[in-house]
């Protein structure tokens, strides 16, 4: 995908232009993890096709020595394909801007240059000044009275190949999980104040306080365990009867796939059936009961009481919901095991052969608003019977595995909660000073974290999500529950 980079000084309008490209479309593309990142990237749509915006703003805040903008303007111009050189249309071309404009036409990448704050009708013949710049695409625009962007917008199209029109079809297969953003430019108590009404209860006690270093102690064995067992999925496909359960095992096992019977080192259930992935095996546990297709799976009862027990021998659950019919009530007590079992989890829209597609945003929306515990499990639209994604799913289902199984080591962890902390303190618990002396991940599948920290049961549940909100930012941990322990160093 083309990169494109918005470059110049301070207050010239840099961000107003991010936002209003970003705005057609918001979706932050997968952060890498590891990997400390001074420029984001955003993911937008111009028209029908695609690229990625290099967020550079703020790179210049409180800066204004030339010097070092110039120095951040080239690594930015470095990383893009396309760059907008933006200027002031209010003041004079500046001899300075002039010399870094011919350094980074230099480059030989697409450069416009872009004038901003053209106001009105009267301000358009401050641009004539600009032409000295000799640039040949030079764009007079407003961005906040939203006056020739259109002009600047079909450039920009012209410059991204037609390779990266969006595959329209493509485009509602998939949703990534919303990690929500929360402003950041709040002071405290507004900060957490939004998070209010996301959970009920008051200081964080869901899970026990870990009294000794047991969990510590144990690291090394679990982890040659997960090494071992990271190339074994068990995948539990659950849901109500009719939304074609069966016919997603049939399409998932495949006929060309050999079927495994027996793996050594793994003991396989009669009653569960796999098959080899890329390397991987995948066993979809307790399938005797999709198979006999016995419709006695509509007793309510029955069929929660059964995926229970499907769930137990599983690491993943594959929610499928039908795609084509209204929501039900059971989906939602069925989808709400997962959520228990602290599984990996994709929730299936089955049935897409024959669903409205206009209706993709809205289903999906309603799916995140129905399963809200689920927030975490990635979405995939799909048809068993047209077999239509079905090998995206198993592709997808290895990623989740990846996401699930991954450790995190102590000093990435503790740089992403370090840099959570320097933006908002720990809120203090009736005047007491809450510390969080660091962070461990002590267990995968799912990762588990240790929070170590003075005062346990200070850890605020609006903290907790925060923090989580900011681990899910810096590593991928799509389509896996994020579990945390409060720890007493004692
Ligand atoms: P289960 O009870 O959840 O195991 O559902 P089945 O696999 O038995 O499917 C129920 C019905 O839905 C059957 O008539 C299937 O043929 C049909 N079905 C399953 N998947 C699809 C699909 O992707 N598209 C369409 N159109 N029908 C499907």
């Amino acid at each position: 995908m083309k990169k494109i980079a918005i470059i110049g000084r301070p207050n010239v309008g840099k961000s107003s232009l991010f936002n209003r490209l970003v705005k057609k479309r918001d979706a932050i593309t997968s952060d890498m993890a590891g990997t400390t990142r001074d420029v984001k990237r955003r993911e937008v749509v111009i028209n029908n096709k695609r690229a990625l915006l290099l967020d550079t703003g703020g790179l210049d805040k409180g800066c204004e020595l030339y010097d070092k903008i110039k120095d951040m303007s080239l690594k930015a111009a470095h990383k893009a394909d396309i760059i907008l050189y933006m200027v002031d249309g209010k003041g004079l071309p500046e001899d300075e801007d002039k010399k870094l404009f011919y350094e980074l036409q230099t480059m030989g990448k697409d450069i416009a240059l872009v004038v901003n704050k053209i106001d009105n009708d009267k301000m358009k013949d401050k641009l004539w000044d600009f032409y000295e710049f000799g640039c040949d695409a030079i764009f007079g625009i407003s961005v906040s009275h939203n006056r020739g962007t259109v002009n600047l917008l079909e450039w920009i199209y012209n410059h991204i190949p037609d390779s990266d029109i969006i595959d329209e079809e493509a485009e509602e297969i998939i949703s990534e999980p919303e990690i929500p953003e929360y402003e950041n430019e709040l002071n405290d108590e507004e900060f957490f104040a939004q998070f209010e009404d996301e959970e009920d209860g008051y200081f964080y006690t869901d899970e026990e306080e870990v009294e000794d270093d047991s969990i510590f102690a144990q690291n090394d064995k679990i982890k040659e365990f997960d090494e071992n067992d990271i190339n074994h999925i068990k995948i539990a496909i659950i849901g109500r009867t009719n939304v074609g359960k069966s016919s997603l095992l049939n399409a998932l096992l495949g006929e060309e796939r050999s079927v495994v019977s027996d793996v050594s080192g793994t003991t396989i259930d009669p009653i569960d059936e796999s098959i080899d992935y890329k390397g991987k095996q995948l066993t979809f546990v307790d399938t005797a009961g999709l198979r006999r297709r016995g419709k006695i799976d509509g007793i309510e009862r029955y069929a929660l009481m059964r995926t229970k027990e499907m769930l137990e021998n599983a690491n993943m659950a594959l929610v499928v919901l039908d795609a084509s019919e209204p929501f039900l009530d059971l989906d939602e007590k069925i989808a709400g095991l997962v959520d228990q079992n602290r599984l990996a989890c994709i929730i299936v829209l089955n049935k897409w052969d024959i669903a409205d597609k206009n209706e993709f945003e809205r289903i999906k929306n309603e799916v995140r608003d129905r399963f809200k515990f689920l927030a975490y499990a990635p979405i995939i639209t799909l048809s068993a019977n047209t077999h239509q994604r079905v090998d995206k799913l198993h592709d997808m289902i290895l990623k989740i595995n990846e996401n699930y199984s991954q450790r995190i080591t102590t000093s990435q962890l503790n740089a992403v909660i370090d840099k959570a902390q320097q933006r908002h303190q720990l809120p203090t618990m009736h005047g007491q000073v809450i510390r969080i002396y660091y962070t461990t991940q002590y267990e995968t599948r799912p990762p588990k974290i240790a929070i170590v920290m003075n005062k346990p049961k200070g850890l605020h549940f609006t903290y907790r999500r925060y923090l989580t909100n900011k681990l899910r930012e810096a590593f991928d941990f799509t389509g896996t529950p994020l579990l945390f322990k409060a720890k007493k160093r004692g």
